[in-house]
């Protein structure tokens, strides 16, 4: 079958169309400044060159339309008609506690998806226009919804509750909800099965580390807890946000600076974590890495600040789940940067792993990065958000 999949964002689609028997990626591509002037599409066929045109998109049905127009060209298609999509994968980042895996969509599915704008206003609200412009266009094809929230939905109340007046979360449903969870699931199910194990037998802890990061942890084959919170904001330090402070700090920033709670979050998203910590260098880890050998203390500081914090979140788990026999690297920086991943290992030897410096340089592949001799294995997964939401599709359509 093909599946077609779609993140939509505010102004944003990213899609591929994978074949869900081989597995293979037949296209990809990007619509941009979707509602906005310059709206554009970067479309790339499988093993042919990226093709970047303006396109005018209105909305996203416009950006939705484009795509399959492109994916049915006589150039750059992959495919002669619409109707060779058997299904589409939609990833929804905010599922609440209504959904703790992938469902097939109906009325009542975007209703409960709805009822989680509060909670993801960025991003909920945007996924469900992706979703009314597929139905639009693809009605009676079956779309599925693969929530970034679902697999921490296992994670027990001493992990997600906050330690605040229980009222906020019987009122307002505050507690911690972990994202990510597409691919902190696909990395320990891979992780196990590189390793010739079952998930279920294993102690895991996942760092997803790219522009967003956290790290979870993955027992026995469940989330029992994971470094963001309500919102993406919380746990590791990142790309641009801060992630753990002392909630104090935002009423003390808006009080000096003379700005709204808004504007205070809007910092802590946006102009925080190791951008921030930089003096403003870079978000970006190649550049951080470079900078830092070129001499720019702050940026070596930041990227030391940064590895801190998830060697602390690695120590963090470890005690939770009360042992570790796998770490796994993900994401940008976890699957291609070797400075940071040394810089984190420097951190968690005691718990009986270590880094060979030669696996370390590789990049962007599987690869064990401990010696046979290591009490805990640490491995590099590439994650691949994308193929999960395929296979999750194409179990759920199946059944439908
Ligand atoms: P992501 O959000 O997963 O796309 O990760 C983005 C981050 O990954 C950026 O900070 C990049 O610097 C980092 N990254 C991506 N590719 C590489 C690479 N080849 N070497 C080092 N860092 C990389």
């Amino acid at each position: 079958m093909k599946v077609l999949v779609l993140n939509c964002g505010s102004s944003s689609l990213k899609y591929q169309l994978i074949d869900s028997d081989t597995e293979d990626v037949l296209a990809k591509g990007l619509c941009e400044r979707i509602g906005i002037d310059g709206s554009n599409i970067a479309h790339q066929p499988a093993g042919g060159e990226k093709v970047k045109e303006e396109a005018d998109m209105p909305d996203h049905t416009a950006a939705v339309k484009i795509v399959i127009a492109k994916l049915t060209d006589e150039k750059v298609g992959v495919i002669s008609s619409l109707a060779e999509i058997g299904a589409v994968g939609h990833r929804v980042v905010h599922g609440g506690e209504d959904f703790s895996g992938a469902v097939v969509i109906d009325e009542a599915v975007i209703h409960a998806i709805e009822g989680c704008n509060d909670l993801a206003p960025l991003h909920n609200p945007a996924n469900l226009i992706g979703i009314r412009s597929c139905q639009a266009i693809m009605p009676g094809v079956p779309m599925v919804a693969v929530f970034d929230t679902a697999f921490h939905q296992s994670m027990p109340k001493k992990a997600y509750l906050y330690g605040l007046p229980y009222e906020y979360y019987r009122k307002y449903k505050i507690r911690r909800y972990g994202f990510h969870g597409t691919s902190h699931d696909f990395v320990s199910k891979r992780a196990a099965e590189i390793l010739g194990k079952d998930r279920k037998d294993l102690k895991i802890i996942v760092c997803h580390l790219g522009n967003g990061a956290s790290v979870s942890a993955v027992k026995y084959g469940e989330s029992v807890d994971t470094s963001m919170g309500l919102t993406p904001l919380e746990g590791l330090i990142m790309g641009t946000r801060s992630g753990d402070m002392d909630p104090a700090i935002l009423s003390f920033l808006a009080e000096k600076e003379g700005l709204d709670a808004a504007q205070v979050i809007e910092i802590c998203n946006k102009k925080s974590g190791v951008l921030g910590l930089s003096d403003g260098a870079s978000s970006d880890f190649r550049d951080l890495v470079q900078a830092s050998e070129e001499g720019n203390e702050q940026a070596g500081n930041a990227l030391e600040a940064y590895a801190y914090r998830v060697g602390k979140y690695i120590g963090a788990y470890a005690a939770a789940m009360n042992g570790v026999d796998v770490i796994a690297f993900t994401a940008g920086v976890g699957e291609n940067n070797a400075e940071v991943r040394a810089m984190v290992a420097r951190y968690i030897g005691y718990l009986g792993t270590n880094i060979d410096p030669e696996r370390n340089r590789i990049r962007g592949e599987e690869v064990i990065l401990s010696d046979g001799g290591a009490k805990v294995v640490t491995m590099v997964v590439p994650t691949n958000e994308e193929l999960a939401i395929a296979r999750e599709t194409v179990r759920l359509a199946a059944e439908s």
